[in-house]
């Protein structure tokens, strides 16, 4: 394996990072004041003019490993971007690297008809638009997506789609477009197939968004997770991506990337957790002794230390095999990140909180809503015990037969 940053990769991080410090950081506080003033669902006016400028300097799209669309970087390319965007969260928005969009654009580029794509995809790539992701359902155990109950079903040349999702990322910023919606489109064909992905534009008739989910009170404004009803909606039947019964055959090509984004910007998160502790820890005082004196707070400073390095190696290791393997064979590696940098992120957090005292968990510091934002990552993308479920089973195989694994069942 071979983590060394290429001149290009070196040249992108020295420019994202310019571009954190100057312009993000700075931002956060002044896009938290337009969030809270007047309407908290509209988009503010500094991220139009952060995606503005991050465009302007050619850093736009670094994602999608397509060289005449982004940045044509690999995995491993990408993955130390996402850790320095992920540092802020607003980070990924200003360089049109943020989730949904990125998995959804992903979709596009590679399911998507010409058709479909000179629709979404190009407002998409431009950032003139947003989309969301609609799978999880409230009426069912949705870490299991062979249970959706949403369902699409053709009539003619149009789907009559029916259901309720909820945990709709961004659906309920205005600048949210389209929704790949997942639902059931033949009960009676095999598990896998009986369920499709298909184009929904938010402003088809019956699409209503009933609210806004507060995460531990947090809104997430104006990106928000919305509940969404689907009442006789009707899109025509090429909305479908992919094919009728594909759904599942996108969700395996969608998630791979994904997850490497999302543990890379939860490492990053984690850093400049490390960071405020370290600060803290030196510059304030109890009993005569800067805090990095006290009791085990050092030990602390150094687990976190010590974990983000495991789970950055970790999550290398996963983009590498990737982009040497394949999703399929990396199967393993993504779900041992999917579970470990969350956590590792979480723990690093808590440390930091701690060791802020009382500041630690009131709004003066962004640790309590990085903390509330990353405890999300152990349910989103499919809760920690569905991984852990995919790597056990994965070791248990190399001494099992696959009939013995299923007789033992
Ligand atoms: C902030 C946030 C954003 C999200 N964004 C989106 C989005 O944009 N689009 C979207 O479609 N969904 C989204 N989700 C939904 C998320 O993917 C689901 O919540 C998740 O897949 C779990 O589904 P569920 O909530 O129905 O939990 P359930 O399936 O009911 O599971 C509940 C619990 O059961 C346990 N469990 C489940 N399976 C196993 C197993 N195999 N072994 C052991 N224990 C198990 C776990 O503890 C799990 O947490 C988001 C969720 C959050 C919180």
């Amino acid at each position: 394996m071979d983590f060394a940053y290429s001149p290009k990769v070196q040249e992108l991080r020295e420019r994202v990072t310019a571009f954190m410090e100057t312009h993000v950081y700075p931002a956060e506080a002044v896009f938290e004041r337009q969030v809270a003033e007047g309407d908290r669902w509209q988009p503010t006016a500094i991220m139009e003019e952060l995606k503005a400028k991050a465009k302007a300097e050619g850093l736009w799209n670094l994602f999608l490993p397509e060289s005449e669309l982004g940045a044509g970087l690999s995995n491993t390319e990408y993955a130390p971007l996402a850790e320095i965007m992920g540092s802020s969260l607003i980070g990924p928005e200003p360089f049109n690297c943020a989730a949904p969009d990125t998995g959804n654009m992903e979709v596009l580029v590679r399911y998507g008809s010409e058709a479909q794509k000179q629709q979404w995809l190009v407002p998409l790539l431009s950032g003139e638009i947003r989309s969301a992701f609609a799978m999880t359902e409230p009426g069912v155990a949705s870490s299991d997506a062979t249970n959706m109950e949403a369902s699409a079903v053709r009539q003619g040349d149009e789907w009559l789609i029916n259901g309720r999702k909820w945990w709709t990322s961004g659906a309920c910023d205005p600048r949210c477009k389209v929704m790949i919606f997942m639902g059931l489109t033949d009960p009676d064909a095999p598990r896998h197939q009986q369920h499709s992905m298909i184009l929904v534009p938010m402003d088809a008739p019956g699409v209503k968004v009933l609210r806004p989910l507060p995460v531990f009170g947090y809104d997430d404004a104006p990106h928000g997770h919305a509940e969404v009803l689907f009442d006789n909606v009707r899109v025509p039947y090429e909305n479908v991506l992919l094919g009728e019964g594909r759904g599942f055959e996108i969700a395996q090509g969608r998630l791979g990337p994904g997850r490497i984004h999302h543990c890379m910007r939860s490492i990053g998160m984690a850093e400049r957790a490390l960071k405020l502790m370290c600060e803290r820890a030196i510059g304030r005082s109890a009993f005569g002794k800067p805090l990095a004196r006290l009791g085990g707070n050092i030990d602390h400073i150094a687990d976190s230390r010590m974990e983000i390095n495991m789970a950055r190696l970790l999550t290398l290791n996963a983009a590498y095999m990737m982009d040497t393997v394949g999703n399929k064979i990396a199967a393993s590696e993504i779900a041992q990140i999917k579970v470990v940098a969350p956590n590792v992120a979480l723990r690093v957090i808590d440390r930091a909180i701690q060791i802020h005292g009382g500041a630690g968990v009131s709004n003066d510091f962004p640790l309590a809503y990085w903390y509330a934002m990353q405890r999300t990552l152990r349910l989103a993308d499919g809760p920690d015990e569905v991984h852990r479920a995919a790597v056990g089973k994965f070791e248990i195989g190399k001494y099992m037969s696959r009939e013995a694994m299923k007789a033992s069942r």
